[in-house]
């Protein structure tokens, strides 16, 4: 059964559509970066899903239980830390904690024991007697994510948990959001990148309101291939040398040695091929990748098609085959040895001025 299932979730401000009809499923194990740009729709979903926001339309069920039917014990399965932490500064952790146990209905005999379980897994032991405004904003957020699991959770859900730290503090707290992770489902929800990169395992966009990407981590990593390779030669070729041969969809020269060429399948064997038999002095063959920025900007900026592209790098790559190649190989080389021979020629019409 699933964490969280939701499913044609809706919400209007007004005549504003900020969650536009999704639909996703959390399951045991899962850490989902729930990614999308400012004003996405990413907080108004967490509200919804943690039950402070009512949904417009569609349904929510946590661990099995709908929110909307039976809010008190669906609420109770899930841990929320809002974009901006509801922390009483004027309390001392301890004294915060033990308030917000309260709260999770937490008996007091209980209390204590929970409060102490929280601080120890968030690192915050040595705090309990300092006041929250006294902390730096990194264990501020700490203190967020401790009133979040206090009462053991299957969910946990962080809005933007690690906006306006500190390098240094940002790596503790996705650290932590890992090592939580072995434990609850968690949605995380977040503009940055390489923060869903270091800890999810899954990964979902929202652009206006609506999901328009949705995969594991490892699939996300995969969509990086572009089917294009940074080349580097001692001895260059044209431009004109490398897009005329089989397979090479495009080439561009980006230095006096350098090459970003586009291939199709195993092309660039064929290539590597070509460069030895042509002595080009072929020194350097890397994958060029698009980075994750480059995917998120085209899903969340361009139209279908661009969408498309984003995701599906290898739909527009013809795969050639074995055979193709080799007689384009045979070609090229054949072709190479015409124009040595073309030059051969020259060179000795030179030397004879006669013929
Ligand atoms: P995100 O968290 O991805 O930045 P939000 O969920 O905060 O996005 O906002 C989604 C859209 O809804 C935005 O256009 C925002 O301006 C609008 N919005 C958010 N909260 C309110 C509100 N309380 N009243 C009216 N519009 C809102």
């Amino acid at each position: 059964m699933s964490l969280i299932s939701v499913s044609n979730l809706v919400r209007y401000y007004g005549n504003h559509c900020a969650v536009d009809n999704i639909s996703f499923e959390l399951s045991a194990g899962d850490i989902l970066g729930f990614l999308g740009p400012n004003g996405a729709g990413k907080s108004t979903t967490m509200q919804m899903l943690s039950g402070n926001l009512a949904p417009s339309e569609g349904e929510i069920s946590i661990n099995g239980i709908d929110l909307l039917d039976d809010p008190r014990q669906a609420k109770a399965a899930i841990g929320y830390l809002p974009e901006i932490p509801p922390l009483y500064k004027e309390m001392t952790v301890d004294e915060y904690l033990a308030y917000c146990a309260r709260l999770h209905r937490i008996e007091n005999s209980a209390i204590n024991e929970m409060v102490d379980q929280a601080k120890t897994r968030c690192g915050l032991m040595d705090t309990g007697k300092r006041l929250i405004a006294n902390l730096s904003k990194g264990f501020q957020q700490r203190v967020g994510i401790a009133q979040a699991i206090l009462h053991s959770p299957d969910v946990i859900i962080l809005d933007e948990p690690t906006v306006g730290l500190d390098p240094n503090q940002i790596r503790e707290i996705r650290q932590l959001i890992a090592e939580l992770g072995k434990e609850h489902g968690i949605i995380l929800c977040t503009h940055i990148l390489p923060e869903v990169q270091a800890v999810c395992n899954r990964v979902q966009i929202i652009n206006q309101g609506q999901l328009v990407y949705e995969s594991s981590m490892s699939e996300l990593l995969r969509k990086q291939a572009t089917g294009s390779y940074e080349v580097a030669f001692l001895r260059s070729p044209t431009v004109g040398n490398l897009t005329c041969l089989e397979g090479i969809h495009h080439a561009e020269q980006l230095d006096e040695h350098r090459f970003l060429v586009t291939t199709a399948g195993s092309s660039v064997e064929y290539l590597v091929k070509v460069a030895v038999k042509n002595d080009w002095g072929l020194f350097k063959l890397m994958p060029h990748e698009r980075s994750l920025e480059q995917i998120f900007i085209d899903l969340t900026t361009g139209d279908d098609e661009t969408i498309e592209d984003a995701v599906s790098p290898e739909n527009t790559d013809e795969q050639n085959t074995e055979e193709d190649l080799d007689a384009a190989y045979e070609n090229a080389v054949y072709e190479s040895l015409e124009e040595q021979g073309d030059e051969q020629q020259n060179d000795n019409k030179k030397q004879d001025p006669a013929s």
